[in-house]
């Protein structure tokens, strides 16, 4: 589960979060949505530490990532992040993308590497892909095999950053049934997404983000079905 209590997060005269309190407890899949600029990115950088806060705290899974004593790359390995962008090695195969952490971080050997990568591409319906290269898959399984990555490395959390924003609309569906699966497997999860369907459905809460500040947050149907704060609406108003 992931704790995060006053954090704020400045670059340089620039306060991009100011005072988030949030807690996702563990199995509970939680949405970020909010205009460009909002700060939602920084919220998840700074949850495996890509940033490091001005201020605040963050715990996940109870090891306290912002303490300096933490162990800060064994505090990562448990949480998986899939971004935009796909970030695969265009020199790997497939399977390689999927075991090189594996074996270099969590130092597992070829076999069991090989047999944790073929079940999670297995996973995301791409076992037929293994020996592709990135380059030769579209960007929807491209973006499914970024998520088999991350779950290799058998992760506690996952954050998602608009994982769907860079696909053809046609290969949006694909991998939100992966995210939808993972959530359905009981995965704990912030994701940033602008799919208010996807919120809708299978968000347990939502969480409306402005000027780094938490607006407005509750159930989908409470804060996207009929939400309270003006800024909330004007939001919705322009992407639904
Ligand atoms: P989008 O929907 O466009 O992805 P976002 O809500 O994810 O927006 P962030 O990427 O978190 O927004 O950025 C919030 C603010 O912080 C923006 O004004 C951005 O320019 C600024 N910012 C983000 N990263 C940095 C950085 N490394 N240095 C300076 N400013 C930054
Ligand atoms: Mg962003």
């Amino acid at each position: 589960m992931i704790e995060i209590s006053g954090l704020d997060k400045s670059f340089g005269s620039l306060e991009v979060l100011r005072g988030i309190d949030l807690t996702v407890r563990r199995g509970e899949v939680v949405c970020v949505i909010g205009p460009s600029g909002s700060g939602k990115s920084t919220l998840l950088r700074c949850v495996n530490l890509l940033e490091q806060p001005t201020k605040g705290r963050i715990a996940v899974d109870g090891v306290e990532v912002t303490d300096p004593d933490t162990d800060l790359d064994a505090a990562r390995r448990h949480i998986g992040m899939v971004f935009q962008g796909f970030n695969l090695f265009s020199h790997l195969t497939v399977l390689e993308n999927l075991t090189v952490a594996q074996r270099k971080v969590l130092r597992r050997d070829r076999a069991e590497a090989d047999r944790v990568a073929r079940e999670n591409l297995d996973r995301v319906g791409l076992a037929e892909k293994a020996d592709s290269m990135p380059a030769q898959l579209s960007g929807g399984q491209q973006q499914r095999v970024a998520i088999a990555r991350a779950l290799s490395m058998n992760p506690n959390v996952m954050l998602f950053d608009e994982p769907t924003s860079a696909l053809d609309p046609e290969l949006v569906g694909d991998v939100l049934g992966v995210m939808r699966g993972l959530a359905d497997e009981g995965m704990t999860m912030l994701v940033v997404t602008h799919e208010m369907q996807f919120a809708r459905e299978v968000a347990d809460r939502v969480l409306f983000m402005d000027g780094g500040v938490v607006v407005e947050q509750g159930p989908p149907a409470e804060v996207i079905g009929d939400p309270k704060e003006e800024r909330t609406r004007t939001f919705l108003s322009r992407v639904l």
